[in-house]
């Protein structure tokens, strides 16, 4: 997530009553998203053209109902109740011009939050330019999260702020072990600000500067990547 997406993430959050979700497409990204949103107690009214996903999810009870219809026809997804949803999910990706088309009619069909599942670079310019709220490239993203984990194995988690910036978890570097934080300088070594460590499979928040830090735990700091590439590990 990024400073792009704050804005649909923050409409969604406005809307505090929002508990209706459909999903359009049951391939295994669409079946993740329902069976997620269902077991945590959300509806989820499913859509694909294809009979056998639509029973199959109905079975899996992943589903609160599923229909079988072209989500390429807006009267279509008129009578099956999607215009009155408040989150759809268009999880249809090898399809491009379905995917595109299923998105524009239901933007067009007044649903206020809109994510789309894009397959390819140009796919998600275009799912936008038909007022996709939010679209996510889920083999981008992996391939994205695994290049980087393989080349920096040091860093459990990264949570990206905006292109530039970031915050990681990371563990500790050998050279680091048994030093407190104030001898490690962080902020004058590396202009990098530490915000917890982990003792006894939990995060002190705000760590006292004379914690001394164990090799093996895991520290979290914020900064630039620029200077987080600095860091020995
Ligand atoms: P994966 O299975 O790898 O996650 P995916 O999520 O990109 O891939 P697709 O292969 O794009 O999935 O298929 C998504 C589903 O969308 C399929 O089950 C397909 O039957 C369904 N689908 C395709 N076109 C339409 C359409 N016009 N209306 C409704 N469902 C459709």
């Amino acid at each position: 997530m990024n400073l792009s997406s704050l804005s649909f993430f923050h409409s969604l959050r406005a809307d505090r009553k929002n508990k209706q979700f459909a999903v359009i497409g049951l391939g295994r990204f669409g079946r993740a998203v329902c069976g997620t949103l269902h077991h945590a107690g959300h509806e989820v009214l499913a859509i694909d053209t294809d009979m056998c996903k639509v029973d199959q999810a109905l079975s899996d009870r992943i589903v609160t109902h599923a229909r079988q219809l072209d989500s390429t026809q807006p009267a279509a997804l008129r009578e099956a109740g999607i215009f009155e949803q408040d989150t759809v999910i268009v999880a249809i990706g090898n399809y491009v011009q379905e995917s595109i088309i299923t998105t524009l009619n239901v933007k067009e069909g007044g649903v206020r939050h809109v994510v789309a599942k894009a397959s390819s670079e140009i796919h998600e310019k275009l799912l936008k330019k038909v007022g996709a709220d939010h679209v996510v490239f889920p083999e981008h993203e992996m391939g994205y999260t695994l290049a980087r984990s393989l080349t920096k194995p040091g860093i459990l988690e990264r949570f990206d702020l905006d292109p530039e910036h970031s915050i990681v978890e990371l563990i500790i570097p050998e050279n680091f072990g048994g030093k407190t934080i104030a001898e490690l300088q962080l902020r004058a070594r590396y202009r990098l600000n530490l915000l917890a460590f982990s003792h006894n499979g939990k995060f002190i928040i705000n760590p006292d500067p004379h914690t001394r830090l164990l090799t093996g735990t895991a520290i979290v700091v914020i900064g630039s990547n620029k200077d987080i590439d600095q860091l020995p590990i």
